[in-house]
């Protein structure tokens, strides 16, 4: 098959048909890509619609009541998930991360975790399975995600001011409900809890030491805080490097604060510096995006909602899996696993995406004429 671009009704973003090469890119637990990075870590969107509109992710001007939201019919089946997932664990994929737009908003997801949850790796041990969520239905959800195999969560929370926080999700969602949902999460022992707050100079930065402080007191070390710069992802949030808060500084607040120690990566590949209190409360991560890349060893693959393959977060184009799930061979029959393994071989192995280190030198214009996939389409 040749590399089309195919224009679909619904189609958001460009996305090749991925070419299915006649001959080898079998898994074998061996795959890298052209910078010798492999691929362990599958990111999976399970809806594009979120209930928040967080202005750095879907700010409401743009993602408003005429907003075309995919259709139904677009979104991969949990089975069409499970079967690419299955395909991507025996490329070497350990990590499972379901995420969105909101991904407790998919009707019945615990189905899915379900299904996930009886993968096994080559070696037959479980994935690692996770979800990142806004919390705002962890409440009512968190006993049936872990009931049905979810071992963990992330919860994104930018403020525990109430007022900040509700102008952050831009929905006057109240704080409480989310923090409600934490314990519910802990209670059904998602742990241990990632908090993810995402710092922007100007709206939430004062909000750093609170934030850690409650974490701290109220939780202890089963729960670990971690600050994100603001990144430019997608072209709607208006993003500008005044509104980034460098990690360097959060650091810097939190120390004076309550000290702090730097600790060792504890996987390859892994987005956060790890930092611990020297009292013993407990961890902080800081993920720094923007101000220091993490490009060498970035072992992530995107699967947006509809299907598509992404490389890197702030690719333009991605690769149509479903034209594979769906579609047939020229003799009419249906492709088969071993021959959509060996097309996501074959991507993954041309890849070369660095954005953020590009970005850091300079040479990454993000006006390049090509618009960039927006994160609540693919996801965190
Ligand atoms: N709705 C869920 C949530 O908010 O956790 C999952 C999807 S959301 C796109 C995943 C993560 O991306 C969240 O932690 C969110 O804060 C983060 N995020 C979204 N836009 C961002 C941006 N421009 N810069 C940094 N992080 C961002
Ligand atoms: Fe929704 Fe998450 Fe994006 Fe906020 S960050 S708008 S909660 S998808
Ligand atoms: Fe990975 Fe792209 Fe982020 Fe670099 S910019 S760490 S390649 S997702």
């Amino acid at each position: 098959m040749g590399e089309n671009i195919i224009p679909l009704a619904d189609l958001r973003y460009a996305a090749a048909v991925p070419r299915v090469p006649d001959q080898g890119y079998a898994p074998g637990g061996l795959l890298a890509d052209r910078l010798g990075r492999p691929l362990r870590d599958l990111r999976i969107s399970v809806t594009d619609r979120c209930n928040f509109r967080c202005s750095y992710c879907m700010p409401k001007d743009v993602f408003d009541k005429d907003y075309k939201f995919l259709p139904h019919s677009s979104l991969l089946s949990f089975e069409e998930i499970t079967r690419v997932a299955r395909l991507f664990i025996a490329h070497g994929v350990v990590k499972l991360r379901l995420t969105g737009g909101e991904p407790l908003l998919r009707r019945h997801v615990e189905g899915l975790i379900a299904q996930l949850a009886a993968l096994r790796t080559p070696q037959g041990d479980p994935l690692d399975i996770t979800l990142t969520t806004n919390g705002s239905l962890l409440e009512r959800k968190a006993q049936a995600l872990a009931d049905a195999g979810l071992k963990r969560v992330t919860v994104s929370l930018d403020a525990l001011d109430d007022a900040i926080f509700r102008r952050m999700n831009d929905v006057d969602f109240p704080v409480a409900d989310v923090l409600r949902g934490i314990d519910a999460a802990l209670k059904a022992g998602l742990a241990p809890i990632k908090i993810n707050m995402v710092v922007k100079r100007g709206t939430n930065d004062h909000e750093i030491v609170p934030l850690a402080r409650h974490v701290r007191g109220h939780y202890g070390p089963g729960v670990v805080l971690r600050f994100i710069e603001y990144m430019d992802v997608g072209a709607t949030n208006g993003w500008c490097m005044d509104e980034v808060l460098p990690s360097a500084q959060v650091v810097e607040r939190l120390s004076a604060a309550f000290p702090l120690q730097p600790l060792e990566a504890s996987a390859p590949g892994e987005t956060a510096q790890r930092w611990r209190y020297a009292d013993g409360g407990g961890e902080i991560g800081v993920i720094s995006s923007v101000t220091q890349a993490f490009c060498g060893d970035c072992n992530r693959a995107r699967l947006s909602t509809e299907g598509k393959l992404f490389l890197c977060l702030f690719a333009s184009r991605g690769h149509d899996l479903r034209e594979l799930l769906r579609g047939h061979q020229p003799d009419g029959a249906p492709w088969t696993d071993a021959q959509i393994a060996a097309a996501i071989g074959l991507i993954w192995s041309e890849r070369d995406d660095r954005y953020s280190q590009l970005r850091g030198a300079q040479l990454a214009s993000s006006d390049d004429g090509r618009r960039r996939v927006e994160m609540h389409y693919i996801g965190g």
